[in-house]
């Protein structure tokens, strides 16, 4: 850790706020291009260093250096972890997963086009998120859907009128041996929870007769969707800061054309925070995040969105930080006050990670 004295967050208080979340400049703001996702532009943009670069390229050097938190049973972790993820293609569906053998009385049922009737949406809402809890979410929101958010060639009919939106809280003890391929092993189970989640999340609202495009980092900006949900602040980082697990949480949303009563944009204080904070930017070991004291319009690079007041992270500087560590990192999660508040730690050593149970 670079910093000898650690800020703390001072006792907040969380309140709903009826005023915008953002600071936006309308002539700069426009629905994000999917292709400037950095993890694209590794495929097709040669104007920058990151071009044709793996963020595992490093992977071998330092499995034969046997270092810990990179050793072979710590990158076997990290890739198993992502397996639901990658292979489950039903957590990402637009439509009804079909079952492999249906109960006779359930096709008795016409769950799609009959509707379930919803006199209270309020009261649905609440369906809603006791069900996301039942299926794993950590926090649940809901909040119209804001079109300035969706990527720029996604087309989702007028109907859907609603974003459901939930993250899913990292392991603490993980996310704190970053920058090892331990902490991308909590990342990764984050992202196999999140598409469990999804295909159980998406089938109840068809199972009542209603429609769910289920949504991973996919089709549309998860960040200002969870704040107009809210579920938390925009930090400094770049990440959504939540009351309970700061920045330790994944993401992922459902659209839905479900009659809802959405939620109210959150305040606790991070704005102010994060002004004075800095931890993250100080231990970024690659300086991609802001040292500046206010935020900005000013972007730091081709894959930032422009036109929201903030403090935009150079996330070509952050992706060619993973291709020399060998995995991903989650150091600007790991030191952030308000994960450590929840977590109760902010460095776990790789060997007293695997010690557990021994
Ligand atoms: S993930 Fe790591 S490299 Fe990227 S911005 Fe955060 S601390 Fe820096
Ligand atoms: S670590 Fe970064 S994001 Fe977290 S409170 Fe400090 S400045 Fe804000």
């Amino acid at each position: 850790m670079r910093t000898e004295t650690r800020p703390k967050i001072p006792k907040f208080k969380v309140r709903q706020v009826k005023k915008s979340p953002y600071t936006i400049d309308k002539s700069k703001l426009r629905r994000f291009d999917r292709k400037n996702i950095i993890f694209e532009r590794v495929e097709w943009d040669s104007s920058w260093e990151g071009y044709k670069r793996m963020y595992n390229e490093t992977m071998l050097d330092l499995l034969s250096e046997e270092k810990p938190g990179y050793s072979r049973i710590d990158f076997a972790l990290a890739y198993a972890s992502w397996i639901v993820h990658d292979t489950f293609a039903g957590g990402f569906s637009w439509k009804k997963i079909p079952l492999y053998r249906q109960p006779a009385a359930m096709a008795e049922i016409d769950w799609t086009s009959k509707k379930y009737e919803i006199e209270n949406p309020k009261r649905m809402s609440a369906y809603i998120k006791r069900a996301a809890k039942l299926f794993g979410a950590s926090l649940v929101g809901i909040c119209k859907l804001n079109r300035d958010w969706l990527y720029a060639d996604a087309e989702i009919p007028e109907k859907f009128d609603y974003a459901i939106v939930m993250a899913i809280e990292m392991d603490a003890d993980g996310i704190a041996t970053s920058p090892t391929a331990i902490a991308a092993a909590a990342t990764g189970i984050g992202y196999s929870k999140m598409a469990f989640l999804l295909a159980c999340m998406g089938e109840f609202i068809r199972n009542l007769g209603y429609d769910a495009i289920q949504c991973g980092n996919d089709t549309a900006l998860s960040i200002p969707l969870a704040i107009d949900a809210g579920l938390g602040e925009l930090g400094r980082n770049g990440l959504l800061i939540t009351p309970q697990y700061g920045p330790r949480v994944r993401l992922c949303k459902i659209f839905t054309d479900l009659p809802l009563t959405p939620d109210k944009p959150i305040e606790f204080g991070v704005k102010n925070f994060c002004k004075k904070c800095k931890l993250c930017a100080e231990n970024c070991e690659v300086g991609a995040i802001s040292m500046d004291d206010e935020p900005s319009f000013e972007v730091a690079c081709k894959s930032n969105n422009p036109g929201v007041l903030k403090w935009y992270v150079d996330v070509e500087k952050c992706y060619l930080y993973w291709c020399e560590n060998g995995i991903d990192c989650s150091t600007c999660i790991k030191v952030c006050p308000y994960n450590v508040s929840s977590a109760g730690k902010v460095e776990v050593s790789p060997r007293d990670f695997w010690k557990e149970d021994l």
